[in-house]
């Protein structure tokens, strides 16, 4: 539920509707607005008298989060959540590109390509170690070994890595290396690996399912919050549609709608959204028009021996193109691209 004060309440009004909240066992997010401050509390209503809330000193009135998801939602907390990285913030004004190959197939592929997309202006590494592929005969990655090479590329580069933990198992493990885990959208609906990522407490980004609806991602996203860890980006990757052309359909409403339902930020994934490089760029350049906070891009040195989705990986040189036009469409929206330290 919401609990709304009256514009003119007092701080020890405030406080005092919080921590009543807080002794039932709430969990709170307080947000001053400029007119007034409103509190969202996720808990069991029976263990509160709404009534007598509702008259506490500065109350204006208790309205209930109709939305099935709670803490995903912009009634609980009306502010975008920015992600914090390292030194890096995901969810402000700038905007992140996250670019590298599909998955770690050697030191010099992953070290090559790092260095690349880092000058061009990246501020995070993508690669995944364990691959979720659709077939067991596809390359699985490298597993423990690509860890390495990623934590090594990090080492050179400063870009913080962001890797998939297909298996809960692995979470930790993979979570030692990993500045943001990812999770496939193939397990977007595995609750218990969605519940032991959230405990880790790491960034956590979480790509739409193969044929999610906007309700059933946020309520994925709900389980890692619910976890206590808000440190969550969602990742719009395309979904499943009767076209066949596109390897997906890059859903860019969704981007739009989820920025309005949700305080979370939100970024898209052109290669699997179109699963053509030809289309990345215009893709690309769409999804930060439509409101992404970052872009999560497949970048190979030599797409043709890729050993996984090498038709839609672009080139280095690419991808600093493209890194010209997406800073041109983030000017014109009053945005800028984020950048490394040097
Ligand atoms: C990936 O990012 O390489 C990947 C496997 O993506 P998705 O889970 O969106 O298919
Ligand atoms: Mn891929």
């Amino acid at each position: 539920m919401i609990v709304v004060m009256h514009g003119g309440a007092r701080e020890e009004e405030i406080e005092a509707v919080i921590k009543r909240l807080e002794g039932a066992g709430f969990k709170v997010h307080l947000s001053r607005g400029v007119v007034r401050t409103v509190i969202g509390a996720i808990g069991d209503k029976s263990r509160l008298e709404l009534q007598s809330l509702e008259a506490m000193p500065g109350v204006e009135k208790v309205v209930p989060i109709l939305k099935p998801y709670k803490l995903a939602g912009r009634e609980f907390k009306p502010e975008d959540t920015v992600v914090q990285v390292g030194k890096l913030r995901l969810g402000g004004p700038e905007i992140h590109l996250i670019a590298g190959p599909c998955a770690v197939e050697s030191r010099e592929q992953l070290l090559e390509t790092a260095h690349a997309v880092r000058e061009a202006g990246a501020t995070m590494l993508r690669g995944g170690a364990f691959k979720p592929r659709t077939s067991p005969y596809s390359f699985q990655g490298l597993g423990r070994r690509g860890l390495e090479i990623l934590a090594e590329a990090r080492e050179q580069t400063g870009l913080a890595v962001v890797t998939e933990v297909t298996d809960q198992a692995m979470a930790r493990e993979v979570a030692e290396v990993a500045d943001v885990l990812q999770i496939g959208s193939r397990n977007m609906q595995n609750f218990a690996l969605l519940q032991a990522v959230g405990k880790l407490g790491k960034p956590i980004l979480l790509k739409r399912g193969l044929s999610a609806t906007i309700e059933e991602w946020l309520l994925a996203a709900e389980y890692i919050l619910a976890e206590d860890n808000f440190n969550v980006i969602l990742c719009e990757r395309g979904i499943r549609t009767f076209e066949t052309y596109t390897r997906n359909t890059l859903d860019l409403s969704a981007v739009a709608a989820v920025k309005q339902l949700s305080h979370l930020p939100v970024v898209a994934d052109p290669s699997h959204g179109t699963g053509k490089r030809a289309l990345v760029l215009p893709l690309a350049r769409a999804a930060v028009a439509a409101g992404a906070d970052g872009l999560l891009l497949e970048v190979h040195p030599n797409p043709e021996n890729a050993l996984s989705d090498g038709p839609q990986s672009i080139k280095p040189e690419q991808f600093s193109a493209l890194v010209g036009e997406v800073a041109a469409m983030a000017r014109v929206l009053g945005r800028s691209l984020a950048r490394l330290q040097a």
